[in-house]
């Protein structure tokens, strides 16, 4: 039996998924444990790609790597985060500090942070246990769907000729720049032109090793916290990885390097010399931290958004992730929603629910899908971006007033201005079971199938 008591002998339709992103390989995982026997993930890249760097896994994502079983081995190299740090970057003075340790008693997970790999490869390796349903194409492109009278789409191949390709589901998890999301709303007659945010990011991984030498770097590595150091227009976010031998460091500061925002991923190489700069009225302690980065290890995103889709489903297509959500890292939540996505798609789809393989019972499903998931996605969205606005606040009466909040938490009262450090904003995204809530909407939409 599969994790959600779907039988795996169930017949199956054919699912095409675009991308093997976080959002991909959780929807190709969470299809076949539904029980689906037929599903082909096209990847541009030939691999798993840039997994280079932190991600912050929070409960609601544990909740769901737990119940495709692939919890275990991410949590066991993960840090489990006791505490926040909030602090001015310009003098290191805390503003904040907030205790994380509760989490876990009242979400059943605690707040963890690891390494990109160990969650991609854990997916990957998730989907690898399903081989007999899941097929990888790696560099291979999907590109001009149609959508009616079933998805149909051109595979091109990085060697050999390009071919077409039929299903019954194609789900288009292929990034904020998605081809598949472009082809729904060239359909729709409408547009959702990525929009520059003006913002982006340095990733930085530091070894303990680089590290070792100074004694309050050494203190931040040890140490069981995130700690952001924020001033105007700009924030440092880091916290040890891969059980503390990598310090994972992630920025966010005006977006000055214009010409290198046109790769697949937009991620460059980024100046270390520019960096230096833009974070040059910041403490001595960030400057010694920053210049341990090696010259050419200075990698930058684009932090690229686009405006709200008025649907996210079109036939026997639907999008996720960053395809249809992309969210600013300032709330840490866009791998989170991906996810989120593809377990509510493994539950709308569960084989039982779509049997008569009709396109306008698929269609139906992915209905409930973007019934469940578009608010709350796109209410995160907002909530980031007003996260980053209030951490990157200059001189002025907004950020009187932030310091004051942020100074009353120091007798343990009030919210906290960096939002997802706050115990209200925790219980809506953390204490959100996305399964029970995709499971209830199929009942109340009468799309029952014989697993409830
Ligand atoms: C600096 C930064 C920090 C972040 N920190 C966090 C965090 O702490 N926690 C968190 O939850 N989230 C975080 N996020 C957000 C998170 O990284 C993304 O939301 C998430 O990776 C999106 O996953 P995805 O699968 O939707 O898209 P992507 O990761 O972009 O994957 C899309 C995949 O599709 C492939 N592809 C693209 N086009 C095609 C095509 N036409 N055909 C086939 N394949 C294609 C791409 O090569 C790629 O592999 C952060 C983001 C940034 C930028």
């Amino acid at each position: 039996m599969a994790p959600n008591g779907a039988n795996k002998d169930d017949a199956s339709i054919k699912i095409c998924i675009a991308g093997a992103g976080m959002g991909g390989l959780a929807c190709a995982l969470a299809l076949a444990q539904a029980g689906h026997r037929d599903i082909t993930v096209y990847e541009t890249a030939s691999n798993l790609g840039f997994v280079g760097a932190g991600i912050q896994l929070a409960p609601n994502m544990a909740r769901i790597l737990d119940h495709f079983g692939v919890w275990k081995q991410i949590s066991a190299e993960a840090v489990q985060c006791a505490d926040t740090s909030i602090r001015e970057g310009s003098t290191d003075k805390e503003l904040g500090h907030v205790k994380l340790d509760y989490v876990e008693k009242q979400y059943g997970y605690p707040h963890m942070v690891g390494h990109r790999a160990s969650l991609a490869g854990s997916l990957y390796g998730g989907c690898k246990n399903e081989s007999e349903r899941i097929t990888f194409k790696f560099s291979s492109t999907i590109s001009q769907a149609t959508f009616f009278p079933k998805p149909k789409f051109t595979v091109t191949p990085r060697e050999g000729e390009p071919y077409q390709v039929e299903c019954d589901v194609l789900l288009g998890a292929d990034g904020v720049k998605s081809n598949t999301r472009v082809a729904m709303l060239k359909e729709l007659d409408e547009t959702a032109d990525v929009e520059d945010t003006g913002q982006a990011a340095y990733r930085i991984m530091l070894t303990r090793d680089q590290m070792k030498n100074d004694s309050e770097l050494l203190a931040l590595i040890d140490a069981d916290s995130v700690t952001r150091w924020i001033g105007e227009k700009r924030h440092i976010i880091a916290y040890p990885i891969a059980n503390k031998t990598i310090y994972n460091i992630s920025t966010a500061q005006p977006d000055t390097n214009f010409a290198a925002a046109t790769n697949a991923t937009y991620t460059t190489k980024g100046s270390k010399s520019e960096m230096m700069k833009v974070y040059g009225d910041y403490c001595p302690m960030i400057h010694r931290m920053l210049d341990l980065v090696p010259d050419r290890e200075v990698c930058e995103w684009k932090l690229r958004v686009h405006a709200p889709l008025s649907t996210w489903v079109h036939g026997s297509m639907a999008l996720v992730g960053d395809a249809c959500h992309p969210t600013l890292p300032h709330l840490a939540q866009g791998a989170a929603q991906a996810i989120e996505d593809a377990a509510v798609l493994g539950v709308v789809l569960a084989p039982k629910r779509i049997a008569d393989a009709k396109p306008e019972t698929i269609n139906k499903a992915l209905k409930i899908y973007e019934s469940v998931r578009k608010e709350r996605a796109e209410a995160l969205v907002e909530l980031a971006a007003e996260n980053g606005r209030s951490m990157h606040l200059g001189q002025g009466k907004a950020k009187e007033e932030r310091d004051k909040v942020f100074a009353a938490l120091k007798s343990g009262k009030g919210p906290v201005p960096d939002k997802w450090a706050d115990a209200d904003i925790q219980r809506m995204i953390y204490g959100h079971d996305c399964v029970a809530e995709a499971e209830k909407a199929c009942r109340e939409a009468g799309f029952t199938a014989k697993l409830d």
